[in-house]
C-alpha cells in the first residue's frame, strides 16, 4: 500500500509541475530494459528518497560466475527479476529474495565472438506473454517459458552465415512480433532489422539498413531503391556496408512505428566505402517502420556520409516536450556524433539539434534542411590524419539515459573526446568475418602520448591541426550530466573517475539520480543538483544501468556488476577489474540492506616468464609483419595489459607457446572463447605473430627484472590505445 501511494503521488506531482502527457516512468514494475513503454529509465517509485537513502544496503546479490562486460538493464514482471549476461545468458530470480528460478546457457558458436568488436555482452531481456526473450551473440534469439527458462523455439534470424553477424541488444516487443537487431559494422556485415512471430519464432519480415550490390538485382524494398542513388554504384559491396543496428529498438506505442538507430558504415572511411561520396542511406540514422510489413515510413539521417563510427544506435527516450507552446511527442537521441536531437515522433522531422560536446566533423545543423554542415577540412582523413571530435567511442554509445518528468531533465554520461584516425593505405581485399573498418584509431586522452607512437612525418601532421592545439587545450572527460533537452545546456556536471568511466542511469520521482561506476561504487545523487547523497563501495565496476521495482511493498534498487564492452580488454588503473578482477554479479538493494562485500585483491603482479627461443626464421621483418597482423586482426580483444580481460600473450607460458599454431589456427581453445583464425592467417602468419609475441615477451622480461632489480612496482604503463574498432 505504502508503494502505491507513492505511486499516486507521483503521478499528482507529475502532473502539477505540469509535465506534459501521462508519462510518469515505470511503476511497481520494470517491464523492459527502458522501464516503461518510453523506455526513459525513471521510476514513479518514491519509498526510497533523500531523507532515507542513507540506509540503502545490499538486499542480495547473485554471483554469475562469469567475468565479461554487464551492459543489461534487468527486467522485473510480477515478482521475477529476469536479466541477461554473457553471449546471451538469462537468469530469473525471485524479485524479493533473489532465489534463482532458473538460468539458461545458450550454446553459442564461439567462432562469432571473432567478430564481437566489443565484448560478448548482451543488453537484455524481453518478457511478454509467459515467455522471455533473449537473442545469443551468434544469432539466435531464444524464446523461452518464463517460469521454467525451457526453450520454446528458437530462430536464427542471420541472414548470411558467411558473414560475421553478431548480436548483443535486446530483443523489442512490437505487438505480435518480436523484434531484434543485430552487430558487426566493423566487419563484413549489411545491417538488418528482424522481426519473429511471438508465438512461432517464424520470420516475419527482415529490413535492410543499405542497399545490396545493385548488380545483383533489384533491391528488397522501394527505400533500399531510393537509398541507392545515395551510395557510388561502385561501393565496396563486398564487405557490406555496415549499418548494423546493434540497440537503439523501441516500440512507439503513440504512433504505432518500430523506431530505429541504425549503425556506422563498413569501411569507415566514405572514400574507401563508397569512393563517388553519397550520403550512404541509412548509415547513421533514425527510421520509423511499420512492424506489420517492416516497411520503413519516414527516416532522419543524423551523420550523412559517416567517416567516423558514428552510429545511431544509442538508446531512444519517447517522451513528450512543450515546443512553442505546442506539446509534441518526441523521440529524445544523442548518437555517438556530439549532438543531442529532438525529433517528432511522427513525422521523424527534427525539431532541436544541440551540441553536448565538442564537434569538429560538422559546422553545426542547417534547420531548414536539418542536415548538418560538414566540416571536411577537419574530420576528412582521406589524405592525412585527423583529430576528430567526437571519439568513436561517441559523445554518447550504449550506456543508457533518463528524462526525468518532474525536472524536464535528460540525464547521461558524456564523453567529450577526440581521437586521431587515419586511413591503412589501399584498398584492401574483403577480409571474410574479419576487421574491415581499414582506419586506425588512437585514442586521445593523452594527445600527446599519442603522438609518441606515430611516424615522424605523420605527428608532425597531426601538430599542425586546429584539433591538436583544442585536444591540448582541453583534456578529454567523462561526465554524468544533466541537460536541458532544447537547448543542449548543462545544469549540473560531475567528473566521473577517467574516459572510459562511463555508466547507465536511472532517476526516480523522489528526486534521486541512481548509477555506478567503474571503480566499483554505486552514487546516489540528487537529480536537482548532482549532489551525492549516498555512496556505496561495491569492489566490482558498474556500467549497466539500475533499474527498480517494488515487491509486498519493498522498493528495490537492481543493478549489474562486470567490466567491458568496447574496448573490454583495456582495464584502467581506475577500474575496480584492476585491483578486484570482474566476477559479474547482480546487486540488488534496499533500505535496510546489508553491506557490500568487495572481491579480494588480486595478487600482485609476477616477472613475465622466459619465452622460448624465437619461431625459425624470425628476424626484424617477420617481427614487424607480425605485429601489422597482430594489430589488424588480435589486439581487438588482445590488449597485453597485464590486467586485462583477456590473456597477457607477453606472459604466455611454455606450453602455451608449444601450442601456439593450435590456438590460433586450429582452434585448440574454441570453448574458452579463443577462435580459430585458419580461414584468414595462414601458418606463416600466424608463426609471425608468434614471432612478434615472443619479441614482445623477452622485452616485457627483461624490462620487469630491471624493474625489480630497482626495487619499481611491475604496474604497467599509462594508457594507450591503439585499435581498429
Ligand atoms: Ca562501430
Amino acid at each position: 500500500m505504502r508503494a502505491l501511494a507513492g505511486f499516486a503521488l507521483a503521478v499528482l506531482a507529475a502532473c502539477s509541475l505540469g509535465a506534459a502527457g501521462p508519462q510518469v516512468g515505470a511503476g511497481s514494475e520494470w517491464t523492459s530494459p527502458g522501464g516503461d513503454p518510453g523506455k526513459i529509465h525513471h521510476s514513479a517509485l518514491t519509498q526510497i528518497n533523500a531523507q532515507n537513502v542513507n540506509n540503502l544496503g545490499l538486499a542480495w546479490q547473485a554471483k554469475l560466475g562469469t567475468m565479461r562486460g554487464m551492459e543489461a538493464t534487468p527486467v522485473m514482471v510480477g515478482g521475477v527479476l529476469y536479466t541477461s549476461g554473457v553471449a546471451g545468458r538469462a537468469y530469473a530470480f525471485d524479485a524479493a529474495t533473489g532465489k534463482q528460478l532458473w538460468a539458461f546457457e545458450p550454446k553459442v558458436d564461439m567462432q562469432l565472438n571473432r567478430t564481437a568488436c566489443c565484448d560478448m555482452v548482451n543488453r537484455g531481456v524481453a518478457v511478454a506473454r509467459g515467455k522471455v526473450y533473449v537473442a545469443a551473440l551468434d544469432g539466435w534469439l531464444y524464446a523461452l517459458d518464463a517460469k521454467t527458462g525451457a526453450v520454446v523455439w528458437k530462430t536464427d534470424f542471420i541472414e548470411n552465415r558467411k558473414k560475421g553477424d553478431n548480436s548483443t541488444g535486446a530483443p523489442e516487443i512490437a505487438g505480435d512480433v518480436v523484434v531484434i537487431g543485430m552487430a558487426g559494422a566493423e566487419y563484413d556485415v549489411r545491417g538488418s532489422v528482424t522481426a519473429l512471430d511471438l508465438e512461432t519464432g517464424k520470420l516475419r519480415w527482415r529490413w535492410h539498413v543499405v542497399p545490396h550490390d545493385p548488380a545483383l538485382g533489384p533491391q528488397e524494398t522501394p527505400e533500399l531503391e531510393a537509398a541507392l542513388r545515395t551510395w557510388d554504384p561502385k561501393s565496396r559491396w563486398d564487405i557490406g556496408g555496415g549499418g548494423a543496428p546493434w540497440d537503439a529498438i523501441a516500440f512507439d506505442s503513440e504512433t504505432g512505428y518500430l523506431l530505429v538507430g541504425t549503425g556506422n558504415g563498413g569501411p569507415y572511411a566514405t572514400s574507401k566505402r563508397s569512393p563517388a561520396g553519397g550520403d550512404n542511406l541509412y548509415l547513421g540514422s533514425l527510421v520509423a517502420l511499420d512492424p506489420k510489413t517492416g516497411r520503413m515510413v519516414w527516416h532522419y539521417q543524423q551523420t550523412p556520409g559517416d567517416d567516423w563510427d558514428f552510429t545511431s544506435t544509442q538508446p531512444l527516450i519517447l517522451t513528450h516536450l512543450k515546443i512553442d507552446g505546442q506539446d509534441r511527442s518526441v523521440i529524445l537521441h544523442a548518437p555517438k556524433n556530439g549532438f543531442l536531437y529532438v525529433i517528432d515522433r511522427a513525422s521523424g522531422k527534427l525539431l532541436k539539434a544541440s551540441p553536448i560536446a565538442r564537434i569538429n566533423w560538422a559546422k553545426g545543423i542547417d534547420p531548414a534542411t536539418g542536415k548538418p554542415i560538414p566540416d571536411r577540412a577537419a574530420s576528412d582523413y582521406t589524405d592525412g590524419p585527423k583529430i576528430v571530435f567526437p571519439a568513436t567511442p561517441g559523445a554518447r554509445n550504449w550506456h543508457p539515459a533518463s528524462f526525468d518528468p518532474a525536472t524536464g531533465l535528460y540525464y547521461a554520461a558524456v564523453l567529450d573526446m577526440g581521437n586521431l584516425i587515419f586511413m591503412t593505405p589501399g584498398q584492401k581485399p574483403l577480409k571474410a568475418r574479419g576487421l574491415n573498418n581499414d582506419a586506425a584509431l588512437i585514442f586521445t586522452p593523452d594527445v600527446k602520448d599519442a603522438l609518441a607512437t606515430l611516424p615522424p612525418p605523420m605527428a608532425e601532421a597531426v601538430r599542425a591541426l586546429p584539433a591538436y592545439a583544442e585536444a591540448l587545450r582541453e583534456p578529454s572527460k567523462t561526465q554524468i550530466r544533466a541537460i536541458e533537452p532544447l537547448t543542449g545546456k548543462t545544469v549540473w556536471s560531475a567528473d566521473t573517475a577517467g574516459w572510459q568511466d562511463r555508466a547507465g542511469v536511472l532517476t526516480t520521482a523522489s528526486g534521486l539520480l541512481i548509477h555506478g561506476n567503474v571503480g566499483g561504487k554505486l552514487f546516489v545523487r540528487e537529480t536537482k543538483t548532482g549532489r551525492v547523497l549516498k555512496t556505496i563501495e561495491t569492489g566490482t565496476p558498474i556500467m549497466a544501468a539500475p533499474m527498480t521495482y517494488t515487491v509486498n511493498g519493498v522498493q528495490y534498487i537492481a543493478v549489474m556488476a562486470g567490466w567491458g564492452g568496447g574496448g573490454f580488454p583495456y582495464v584502467p588503473r581506475y577500474s575496480a577489474a584492476y585491483d578486484r578482477g570482474n566476477m559479474n554479479r547482480l546487486m540488488v538493494f534496499r533500505l535496510g540492506g546489508g553491506k557490500v562485500n568487495q572481491p579480494p585483491l588480486l595478487p600482485p603482479l609476477e616477472v613475465a616468464p622466459e619465452p622460448p627461443t624465437q619461431v625459425a626464421g624470425a628476424n626484424a621483418e617477420m617481427i614487424a609483419r607480425g605485429q601489422g597482423l597482430f594489430f589488424g586482426n588480435c589486439a581487438i580483444c588482445h590488449a597485453n595489459r597485464h590486467r586485462s580481460i583477456t590473456p597477457d600473450l607477453r606472459r604466455m607460458q611454455p606450453g602455451t607457446h608449444e601450442l601456439f599454431r593450435e590456438i590460433v589456427l586450429g582452434g585448440a581453445l574454441v570453448a574458452g572463447g579463443m577462435p580459430r583464425w585458419d580461414d584468414i592467417l595462414s601458418p606463416s602468419d600466424a608463426d609471425a605473430i608468434h614471432s612478434y609475441l615472443i619479441d614482445q615477451q623477452k622485452q616485457t622480461r627483461s624490462d620487469e627484472l630491471a624493474k625489480v632489480k630497482a626495487g619499481k612496482p611491475l604496474d604497467g604503463p599509462s594508457l594507450t590505445i591503439l585499435s581498429n574498432y
